[in-house]
Protein backbone atom coordinates (compact mmCIF):
# COMPACT_ATOMS: atom_id res chain seq x y z
CA UNK A 1 0.00 0.00 0.00
CA UNK A 2 1.30 3.28 -1.20
CA UNK A 3 2.53 5.99 2.10
CA UNK A 4 0.42 9.23 2.00
CA UNK A 5 1.97 12.02 2.39
CA UNK A 6 2.29 15.27 3.72
CA UNK A 7 2.00 18.71 1.97
CA UNK A 8 4.90 20.40 3.09
CA UNK A 9 5.37 24.43 1.04
CA UNK A 10 3.55 22.88 -1.91
CA UNK A 11 4.97 19.59 -1.88
CA UNK A 12 4.29 15.99 -0.88
CA UNK A 13 6.62 14.88 1.14
CA UNK A 14 7.53 11.90 2.52
CA UNK A 15 7.94 11.25 6.40
CA UNK A 16 10.71 8.31 8.09
CA UNK A 17 7.58 6.51 9.73
CA UNK A 18 3.95 5.96 9.15
CA UNK A 19 0.82 4.71 10.69
CA UNK A 20 -2.19 2.81 8.97
CA UNK A 21 -5.63 4.39 9.20
CA UNK A 22 -8.11 1.78 10.69
CA UNK A 23 -11.43 1.17 9.73
CA UNK A 24 -13.31 1.43 13.22
CA UNK A 25 -16.67 -0.16 11.63
CA UNK A 26 -14.02 -3.10 10.53
CA UNK A 27 -10.54 -3.70 11.54
CA UNK A 28 -10.05 -5.76 8.69
CA UNK A 29 -10.09 -2.64 6.34
CA UNK A 30 -7.06 -0.19 6.11
CA UNK A 31 -7.96 2.90 5.48
CA UNK A 32 -4.34 3.25 4.19
CA UNK A 33 -1.40 4.63 5.47
CA UNK A 34 0.17 7.66 6.22
CA UNK A 35 3.63 9.17 6.72
CA UNK A 36 4.31 10.91 10.11
CA UNK A 37 6.27 14.29 10.46
CA UNK A 38 8.63 14.66 12.59
CA UNK A 39 9.31 18.16 14.64
CA UNK A 40 11.98 19.24 11.90
CA UNK A 41 9.23 18.40 8.99
CA UNK A 42 6.56 20.75 11.45
CA UNK A 43 9.67 23.37 11.67
CA UNK A 44 9.58 22.81 7.61
CA UNK A 45 5.84 23.73 7.15
CA UNK A 46 6.06 26.78 9.39
CA UNK A 47 9.09 28.38 7.57
CA UNK A 48 7.05 27.14 4.25
CA UNK A 49 3.78 28.94 5.67
CA UNK A 50 5.96 32.32 6.92
CA UNK A 51 7.27 32.69 3.74
CA UNK A 52 3.99 32.54 1.71
CA UNK A 53 2.16 34.48 4.34
CA UNK A 54 2.94 37.89 2.90
CA UNK A 55 2.33 37.66 -0.40
CA UNK A 56 -0.99 35.78 0.63
CA UNK A 57 -2.13 38.30 2.45
CA UNK A 58 -1.13 41.08 -0.47
CA UNK A 59 -3.18 38.81 -2.98
CA UNK A 60 -6.64 40.49 -3.44
CA UNK A 61 -9.90 39.53 -1.03
CA UNK A 62 -11.55 38.00 -4.35
CA UNK A 63 -8.62 35.44 -5.20
CA UNK A 64 -8.59 34.22 -1.59
CA UNK A 65 -12.92 33.94 -1.76
CA UNK A 66 -12.33 32.32 -5.11
CA UNK A 67 -10.25 29.84 -3.42
CA UNK A 68 -12.87 29.27 -0.50
CA UNK A 69 -15.74 29.40 -2.77
CA UNK A 70 -14.66 26.27 -5.38
CA UNK A 71 -13.20 24.31 -2.26
CA UNK A 72 -16.77 24.54 -1.09
CA UNK A 73 -18.21 23.50 -4.60
CA UNK A 74 -16.05 20.63 -4.87
CA UNK A 75 -16.88 19.22 -1.26
CA UNK A 76 -20.62 19.62 -2.21
CA UNK A 77 -20.26 18.47 -5.53
CA UNK A 78 -18.61 15.20 -3.55
CA UNK A 79 -20.47 14.64 -0.99
CA UNK A 80 -21.33 11.29 -1.39
CA UNK A 81 -18.10 10.34 -2.21
CA UNK A 82 -15.88 12.32 0.60
CA UNK A 83 -18.78 11.54 3.16
CA UNK A 84 -18.22 7.55 2.48
CA UNK A 85 -14.10 8.33 3.58
CA UNK A 86 -15.41 10.31 6.66
CA UNK A 87 -17.41 7.43 7.25
CA UNK A 88 -15.20 4.74 6.75
CA UNK A 89 -12.11 6.49 8.81
CA UNK A 90 -14.56 7.66 11.84
CA UNK A 91 -17.06 5.88 11.87
CA UNK A 92 -19.76 7.89 11.66
CA UNK A 93 -23.08 6.46 9.61
CA UNK A 94 -23.52 7.43 6.11
CA UNK A 95 -25.92 10.19 6.71
CA UNK A 96 -23.68 11.71 9.23
CA UNK A 97 -20.64 11.05 7.03
CA UNK A 98 -22.45 13.00 4.11
CA UNK A 99 -23.66 16.23 6.75
CA UNK A 100 -20.38 16.93 7.88
CA UNK A 101 -18.80 17.34 4.61
CA UNK A 102 -21.73 18.92 3.69
CA UNK A 103 -21.27 21.41 6.86
CA UNK A 104 -17.52 21.70 5.43
CA UNK A 105 -18.63 22.78 2.33
CA UNK A 106 -21.17 25.50 4.11
CA UNK A 107 -18.36 26.87 6.17
CA UNK A 108 -16.34 27.29 2.84
CA UNK A 109 -19.12 29.25 1.35
CA UNK A 110 -19.78 31.70 4.14
CA UNK A 111 -15.84 32.40 4.65
CA UNK A 112 -15.69 33.03 1.00
CA UNK A 113 -18.17 35.65 1.86
CA UNK A 114 -16.41 36.94 5.18
CA UNK A 115 -12.98 37.18 3.36
CA UNK A 116 -15.01 39.97 1.01
CA UNK A 117 -17.72 40.95 3.34
CA UNK A 118 -15.17 41.79 6.72
CA UNK A 119 -13.56 45.57 7.33
CA UNK A 120 -13.30 47.88 9.92
CA UNK A 121 -15.13 51.11 11.49
CA UNK A 122 -14.59 54.71 11.55
CA UNK A 123 -14.94 56.37 14.70
CA UNK A 124 -15.00 59.96 15.82
CA UNK A 125 -11.76 61.08 17.84
CA UNK A 126 -12.45 63.20 21.00
CA UNK A 127 -9.88 65.53 20.06
CA UNK A 128 -10.59 68.34 17.18
CA UNK A 129 -9.68 67.13 13.40
CA UNK A 130 -8.52 64.00 14.20
CA UNK A 131 -10.44 60.57 12.43
CA UNK A 132 -10.03 57.08 14.09
CA UNK A 133 -10.24 54.05 11.77
CA UNK A 134 -9.71 50.59 12.84
CA UNK A 135 -9.00 47.66 10.58
CA UNK A 136 -7.95 43.95 10.51
CA UNK A 137 -4.74 42.34 9.28
CA UNK A 138 -4.16 39.22 9.18
CA UNK A 139 -2.37 37.20 12.06
CA UNK A 140 0.12 35.54 10.47
CA UNK A 141 1.02 31.78 10.46
CA UNK A 142 -1.78 30.17 12.52
CA UNK A 143 -0.92 26.42 13.74
CA UNK A 144 -4.40 24.18 13.94
CA UNK A 145 -4.64 21.13 16.01
CA UNK A 146 -7.77 19.03 15.16
CA UNK A 147 -9.20 15.81 16.62
CA UNK A 148 -10.64 13.23 15.04
CA UNK A 149 -14.62 13.34 15.87
CA UNK A 150 -15.38 16.17 13.04
CA UNK A 151 -12.55 14.90 10.95
CA UNK A 152 -13.64 17.57 7.76
CA UNK A 153 -15.99 20.22 9.57
CA UNK A 154 -13.74 21.08 12.37
CA UNK A 155 -10.83 21.06 10.16
CA UNK A 156 -12.84 23.40 7.84
CA UNK A 157 -14.07 25.54 10.49
CA UNK A 158 -10.52 26.20 11.11
CA UNK A 159 -9.00 26.57 7.59
CA UNK A 160 -11.56 28.44 6.10
CA UNK A 161 -11.28 31.61 7.92
CA UNK A 162 -7.82 31.03 8.61
CA UNK A 163 -7.53 31.93 4.95
CA UNK A 164 -9.98 34.12 4.30
CA UNK A 165 -8.53 37.15 6.34
CA UNK A 166 -4.93 36.15 4.75
CA UNK A 167 -3.00 34.28 6.98
CA UNK A 168 -0.88 30.89 6.37
CA UNK A 169 -1.44 27.84 8.36
CA UNK A 170 -0.08 24.23 8.91
CA UNK A 171 -2.94 21.87 10.09
CA UNK A 172 -2.15 18.73 12.72
CA UNK A 173 -4.69 16.35 12.24
CA UNK A 174 -5.52 13.54 14.56
CA UNK A 175 -3.71 10.50 14.20
CA UNK A 176 -6.83 8.53 13.64
CA UNK A 177 -7.97 10.59 10.75
CA UNK A 178 -5.27 11.13 8.56
CA UNK A 179 -7.59 10.37 5.15
CA UNK A 180 -10.10 12.48 5.61
CA UNK A 181 -7.29 15.53 6.14
CA UNK A 182 -5.32 14.37 3.14
CA UNK A 183 -8.80 14.46 0.84
CA UNK A 184 -9.13 18.16 1.73
CA UNK A 185 -5.77 19.32 1.23
CA UNK A 186 -6.14 17.78 -2.29
CA UNK A 187 -9.30 19.46 -2.30
CA UNK A 188 -7.68 22.90 -1.70
CA UNK A 189 -4.84 22.14 -4.03
CA UNK A 190 -6.62 21.98 -7.15
CA UNK A 191 -9.05 24.75 -6.40
CA UNK A 192 -6.10 26.76 -6.30
CA UNK A 193 -3.58 26.55 -2.81
CA UNK A 194 -0.85 28.51 -3.52
CA UNK A 195 2.34 26.82 -2.57
CA UNK A 196 3.27 26.88 1.56
CA UNK A 197 -0.02 28.75 1.88
CA UNK A 198 -1.55 25.75 3.54
CA UNK A 199 0.19 22.58 4.78
CA UNK A 200 -0.57 19.20 6.39
CA UNK A 201 1.28 17.44 8.73
CA UNK A 202 0.37 14.35 9.92
CA UNK A 203 1.69 13.23 13.03
CA UNK A 204 1.82 12.32 16.88
CA UNK A 205 0.25 14.62 18.84
CA UNK A 206 3.44 14.53 21.33
CA UNK A 207 5.51 14.98 18.45
CA UNK A 208 4.50 17.11 15.41
CA UNK A 209 1.22 18.50 17.71
CA UNK A 210 3.26 19.55 20.53
CA UNK A 211 6.19 20.90 17.75
CA UNK A 212 3.69 23.55 15.99
CA UNK A 213 3.56 26.06 18.91
CA UNK A 214 7.45 26.94 17.68
CA UNK A 215 7.30 29.75 14.89
CA UNK A 216 3.10 30.06 14.78
CA UNK A 217 1.62 33.67 15.64
CA UNK A 218 -1.42 31.65 16.55
CA UNK A 219 -2.40 28.31 17.42
CA UNK A 220 -6.23 26.87 17.14
CA UNK A 221 -6.66 23.65 18.69
CA UNK A 222 -9.64 21.03 20.02
CA UNK A 223 -9.44 18.48 21.72
CA UNK A 224 -8.76 16.99 25.05
CA UNK A 225 -8.79 19.06 28.53
CA UNK A 226 -5.02 17.64 29.65
CA UNK A 227 -3.91 18.35 26.25
CA UNK A 228 -5.32 21.44 25.74
CA UNK A 229 -3.97 23.04 29.06
CA UNK A 230 -0.41 21.77 28.19
CA UNK A 231 -0.77 23.65 24.84
CA UNK A 232 -2.16 26.60 26.75
CA UNK A 233 0.99 26.59 28.69
CA UNK A 234 3.76 26.63 26.24
CA UNK A 235 1.40 29.06 23.81
CA UNK A 236 1.45 31.54 26.50
CA UNK A 237 4.90 31.36 27.36
CA UNK A 238 5.53 32.14 23.37
CA UNK A 239 3.02 34.67 23.32
CA UNK A 240 1.32 32.71 20.77
CA UNK A 241 -2.46 33.54 20.50
CA UNK A 242 -4.52 30.60 21.48
CA UNK A 243 -8.25 29.16 21.17
CA UNK A 244 -8.68 26.08 22.30
CA UNK A 245 -12.08 23.70 22.28
CA UNK A 246 -12.14 20.69 24.48
CA UNK A 247 -14.59 18.85 26.15
CA UNK A 248 -18.08 18.71 28.04
CA UNK A 249 -20.41 17.14 30.79
CA UNK A 250 -23.33 18.89 28.96
CA UNK A 251 -26.46 18.76 30.96
CA UNK A 252 -29.93 18.11 29.58
CA UNK A 253 -32.04 19.53 32.01
CA UNK A 254 -36.28 17.64 31.64
CA UNK A 255 -38.96 19.55 33.62
CA UNK A 256 -41.95 18.27 34.62
CA UNK A 257 -43.85 19.81 32.06
CA UNK A 258 -41.83 19.18 29.38
CA UNK A 259 -42.90 17.84 25.77
CA UNK A 260 -42.35 13.96 26.67
CA UNK A 261 -41.52 12.53 23.16
CA UNK A 262 -39.87 15.80 22.49
CA UNK A 263 -37.51 14.90 25.57
CA UNK A 264 -36.73 12.15 24.82
CA UNK A 265 -35.51 12.54 21.41
CA UNK A 266 -33.70 15.63 22.14
CA UNK A 267 -32.16 12.97 25.09
CA UNK A 268 -31.75 10.24 22.27
CA UNK A 269 -30.39 12.59 19.88
CA UNK A 270 -27.50 14.57 22.47
CA UNK A 271 -26.45 11.58 24.11
CA UNK A 272 -26.20 8.35 21.94
CA UNK A 273 -26.20 9.61 17.99
CA UNK A 274 -22.72 9.95 16.86
CA UNK A 275 -21.82 7.28 19.62
CA UNK A 276 -22.19 10.07 22.33
CA UNK A 277 -18.33 11.15 20.41
CA UNK A 278 -19.72 15.01 20.27
CA UNK A 279 -18.13 17.89 22.80
CA UNK A 280 -21.93 18.59 22.65
CA UNK A 281 -23.37 15.62 23.46
CA UNK A 282 -25.81 15.39 26.65
CA UNK A 283 -24.02 13.59 29.47
CA UNK A 284 -26.15 14.18 32.63
CA UNK A 285 -30.10 14.26 31.84
CA UNK A 286 -31.34 16.03 35.11
CA UNK A 287 -35.06 15.20 34.96
CA UNK A 288 -37.76 16.63 37.59
CA UNK A 289 -39.42 14.14 39.98
CA UNK A 290 -43.22 14.35 38.28
CA UNK A 291 -42.04 13.49 35.25
CA UNK A 292 -38.73 11.27 36.18
CA UNK A 293 -39.65 7.89 35.80
CA UNK A 294 -42.12 8.46 32.88
CA UNK A 295 -39.22 9.79 31.15
CA UNK A 296 -36.63 7.10 32.02
CA UNK A 297 -38.96 4.24 30.52
CA UNK A 298 -39.98 6.15 26.96
CA UNK A 299 -35.74 6.60 26.41
CA UNK A 300 -35.38 3.15 27.55
CA UNK A 301 -37.71 1.87 24.89
CA UNK A 302 -36.56 4.38 22.17
CA UNK A 303 -32.89 3.10 23.05
CA UNK A 304 -34.00 -0.40 22.69
CA UNK A 305 -34.78 0.64 18.90
CA UNK A 306 -31.72 2.33 17.35
CA UNK A 307 -29.17 0.13 15.59
CA UNK A 308 -25.76 -0.07 16.29
CA UNK A 309 -23.26 -1.53 13.64
CA UNK A 310 -21.36 -1.20 10.61
CA UNK A 311 -21.24 2.69 10.07
CA UNK A 312 -21.74 1.77 6.23
CA UNK A 313 -24.50 -0.44 6.80
CA UNK A 314 -28.14 0.45 5.61
CA UNK A 315 -30.30 0.85 9.04
CA UNK A 316 -27.72 1.74 10.95
CA UNK A 317 -28.44 4.94 13.54
CA UNK A 318 -25.05 4.38 15.58
CA UNK A 319 -21.56 3.21 14.70
CA UNK A 320 -18.77 2.07 16.41
CA UNK A 321 -16.71 3.96 18.70
CA UNK A 322 -13.32 5.05 16.68
CA UNK A 323 -11.04 3.17 18.56
CA UNK A 324 -10.10 -0.59 20.91
CA UNK A 325 -8.73 2.42 23.55
CA UNK A 326 -12.01 4.32 23.76
CA UNK A 327 -14.34 1.54 23.81
CA UNK A 328 -12.10 0.22 26.72
CA UNK A 329 -12.45 4.04 28.58
CA UNK A 330 -16.04 3.24 28.34
CA UNK A 331 -15.74 -0.32 29.84
CA UNK A 332 -13.86 1.54 32.95
CA UNK A 333 -16.46 4.13 33.43
CA UNK A 334 -19.17 1.77 33.39
CA UNK A 335 -17.53 -0.34 36.57
CA UNK A 336 -16.99 3.09 37.91
CA UNK A 337 -20.45 3.96 37.54
CA UNK A 338 -21.55 0.48 39.03
CA UNK A 339 -19.05 0.91 41.97
CA UNK A 340 -20.10 4.21 42.80
CA UNK A 341 -23.84 2.98 43.18
CA UNK A 342 -25.17 4.28 40.16
CA UNK A 343 -27.96 1.21 38.44
CA UNK A 344 -27.33 0.39 35.14
CA UNK A 345 -30.61 -0.32 33.24
CA UNK A 346 -29.83 -0.20 29.82
CA UNK A 347 -26.79 -1.03 27.26
CA UNK A 348 -23.18 -1.33 29.46
CA UNK A 349 -21.85 -4.22 26.58
CA UNK A 350 -19.84 -4.33 23.70
CA UNK A 351 -21.85 -5.51 20.79
CA UNK A 352 -20.71 -8.55 18.44
CA UNK A 353 -21.15 -7.61 14.52
CA UNK A 354 -20.88 -9.58 11.47
CA UNK A 355 -17.67 -7.45 11.27
CA UNK A 356 -14.83 -6.61 13.70
CA UNK A 357 -15.40 -3.42 14.95
CA UNK A 358 -15.33 -1.01 18.05
CA UNK A 359 -19.31 -1.28 18.90
CA UNK A 360 -20.80 -0.32 22.48
CA UNK A 361 -24.27 -0.31 23.13
CA UNK A 362 -26.14 2.73 24.29
CA UNK A 363 -25.34 2.76 27.98
CA UNK A 364 -27.70 5.00 30.71
CA UNK A 365 -27.14 4.70 34.22
CA UNK A 366 -30.49 5.97 37.03
CA UNK A 367 -30.03 6.88 40.65
CA UNK A 368 -26.75 9.06 40.01
CA UNK A 369 -25.84 11.92 42.43
CA UNK A 370 -23.53 14.77 40.50
CA UNK A 371 -20.73 14.01 42.88
CA UNK A 372 -20.21 10.36 41.27
CA UNK A 373 -17.06 10.35 39.00
CA UNK A 374 -19.38 9.66 36.12
CA UNK A 375 -21.15 12.46 36.25
CA UNK A 376 -17.85 15.11 36.89
CA UNK A 377 -15.72 13.47 33.73
CA UNK A 378 -16.52 13.28 30.13
CA UNK A 379 -16.55 9.72 28.91
CA UNK A 380 -16.93 10.05 24.84
CA UNK A 381 -19.22 7.16 24.45
CA UNK A 382 -22.82 6.31 24.15
CA UNK A 383 -22.81 7.12 27.76
CA UNK A 384 -25.52 9.01 30.03
CA UNK A 385 -26.55 9.33 33.44
CA UNK A 386 -29.85 9.99 34.74
CA UNK A 387 -29.93 12.74 37.48
CA UNK A 388 -33.24 13.55 39.73
CA UNK A 389 -33.68 16.95 40.78
CA UNK A 390 -37.02 18.31 42.75
CA UNK A 391 -37.69 20.76 40.84
CA UNK A 392 -36.57 23.60 37.94
CA UNK A 393 -34.32 25.67 41.09
CA UNK A 394 -32.40 22.79 42.05
CA UNK A 395 -31.65 21.21 38.20
CA UNK A 396 -30.16 24.31 37.04
CA UNK A 397 -27.96 24.18 40.04
CA UNK A 398 -26.90 20.63 39.55
CA UNK A 399 -26.31 21.82 35.83
CA UNK A 400 -24.03 23.88 36.42
CA UNK A 401 -22.42 22.20 39.23
CA UNK A 402 -19.49 21.31 36.74
CA UNK A 403 -16.58 22.42 35.97
CA UNK A 404 -17.17 22.54 32.06
CA UNK A 405 -19.76 24.76 30.31
CA UNK A 406 -20.09 23.98 26.42
CA UNK A 407 -23.71 23.50 26.06
CA UNK A 408 -26.51 22.67 28.27
CA UNK A 409 -30.20 22.04 26.75
CA UNK A 410 -33.52 22.30 28.51
CA UNK A 411 -36.67 20.87 28.09
CA UNK A 412 -40.22 22.59 28.97
CA UNK A 413 -43.21 24.32 27.77
CA UNK A 414 -42.75 26.94 30.54
CA UNK A 415 -41.27 30.23 29.21
CA UNK A 416 -40.32 31.75 32.25
CA UNK A 417 -38.29 28.71 33.11
CA UNK A 418 -36.87 28.31 29.70
CA UNK A 419 -36.03 31.71 29.59
CA UNK A 420 -34.37 31.54 33.16
CA UNK A 421 -32.44 28.98 32.14
CA UNK A 422 -31.30 30.73 28.80
CA UNK A 423 -29.93 33.55 31.14
CA UNK A 424 -28.53 31.49 34.11
CA UNK A 425 -26.80 28.99 32.81
CA UNK A 426 -23.09 28.77 32.86
CA UNK A 427 -22.08 27.60 29.19
CA UNK A 428 -21.90 28.72 26.10
CA UNK A 429 -24.32 27.26 24.13
CA UNK A 430 -27.83 27.09 25.65
CA UNK A 431 -30.55 25.00 24.07
CA UNK A 432 -34.51 25.10 24.62
CA UNK A 433 -36.40 22.20 23.23
CA UNK A 434 -33.92 21.40 21.33
CA UNK A 435 -30.69 18.85 21.64
CA UNK A 436 -27.61 20.00 23.16
CA UNK A 437 -25.55 18.46 20.19
CA UNK A 438 -26.57 20.17 16.22
CA UNK A 439 -25.52 23.53 15.74
CA UNK A 440 -25.24 26.50 12.59
CA UNK A 441 -21.83 27.25 10.91
CA UNK A 442 -22.89 30.71 10.70
CA UNK A 443 -23.24 31.36 14.62
CA UNK A 444 -20.47 31.88 17.07
CA UNK A 445 -19.26 28.52 18.82
CA UNK A 446 -17.59 27.77 22.54
CA UNK A 447 -18.34 27.01 26.06
CA UNK A 448 -17.04 28.81 29.69
CA UNK A 449 -15.24 27.36 32.43
CA UNK A 450 -13.35 24.60 31.43
CA UNK A 451 -14.24 23.74 28.17
CA UNK A 452 -12.73 26.80 26.07
CA UNK A 453 -10.27 29.12 26.15
CA UNK A 454 -9.87 32.58 23.90
CA UNK A 455 -12.11 33.57 21.46
CA UNK A 456 -15.01 31.90 19.78
CA UNK A 457 -15.36 29.78 16.79
CA UNK A 458 -16.88 30.26 13.78
CA UNK A 459 -19.50 33.30 11.96
CA UNK A 460 -18.22 36.49 11.94
CA UNK A 461 -16.75 35.91 15.33
CA UNK A 462 -14.00 33.90 14.01
CA UNK A 463 -12.29 37.22 12.80
CA UNK A 464 -11.51 37.47 16.44
CA UNK A 465 -9.09 34.76 16.52
CA UNK A 466 -7.58 34.93 13.40
CA UNK A 467 -7.03 39.21 12.56
CA UNK A 468 -5.10 41.53 14.62
CA UNK A 469 -6.93 44.85 14.97
CA UNK A 470 -5.11 48.25 13.66
CA UNK A 471 -6.17 51.84 15.14
CA UNK A 472 -5.28 54.54 12.82
CA UNK A 473 -5.29 57.49 14.19
CA UNK A 474 -5.55 60.05 10.88
CA UNK A 475 -5.00 64.35 11.35
CA UNK A 476 -7.18 66.66 8.98
P1 LIG B 1 -8.43 12.81 21.92
O1 LIG B 1 -8.22 12.00 23.16
O2 LIG B 1 -9.83 13.23 21.72
O3 LIG B 1 -7.77 12.27 20.70
P2 LIG B 1 -6.28 14.70 22.18
O4 LIG B 1 -6.24 16.00 22.89
O5 LIG B 1 -5.34 13.64 22.60
O6 LIG B 1 -7.78 14.22 22.26
O7 LIG B 1 -6.08 14.91 20.62
C1 LIG B 1 -6.54 16.04 19.90
C2 LIG B 1 -5.43 16.49 18.96
O8 LIG B 1 -4.32 16.91 19.75
C3 LIG B 1 -4.90 15.37 18.05
O9 LIG B 1 -4.57 15.93 16.79
C4 LIG B 1 -3.66 14.93 18.78
O10 LIG B 1 -2.69 14.34 17.94
C5 LIG B 1 -3.15 16.24 19.33
N1 LIG B 1 -2.26 16.09 20.49
C6 LIG B 1 -2.21 15.10 21.40
N2 LIG B 1 -1.24 15.31 22.31
C7 LIG B 1 -0.63 16.48 21.97
C8 LIG B 1 0.44 17.28 22.51
N3 LIG B 1 1.10 16.91 23.59
N4 LIG B 1 0.74 18.43 21.88
C9 LIG B 1 0.06 18.84 20.79
N5 LIG B 1 -0.94 18.14 20.24
C10 LIG B 1 -1.30 16.98 20.80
Amino acid sequence: MDIQKNLIGGEWIAGQESIASINPSDTNDVVGRFALAEAAQVRQAVAAARAAQPAWAATTTQVRSDLLQRTAHELFARREQIGELVSREAGKTRAEGIGEVTRASQIFGFFAGEAVRYGGENLPSVRPNIGVQTSREPIGVVGLITPWNFPIAIAAWKIAPALAFGNTLLLKPSEETPAVASELFRVLERNGLPAGVANLVNGHGAVAGAAIVDGVDALSFTGSVATGRKLAQSAVAKMVRVQLEMGGKNPLVVLDDADLPQAVECALNGAFFSAGQRCTASSRLIVTDGIHDRFVEALRARMREVQVGHALAAGTDIGPVINQRQLEMIQRYIAVGKDEGARLIEGGNVLERSTPGFFMAPTLFVDTRNDMRINREEVFGPFATVIRARDYEEALALANDTEYGLSAGICTQSHKHATHFRLNVKSGLAMVNLPTAGLDYHVPFGGTKGSSFGPREQGSYAADFYTLTKTAYIGH
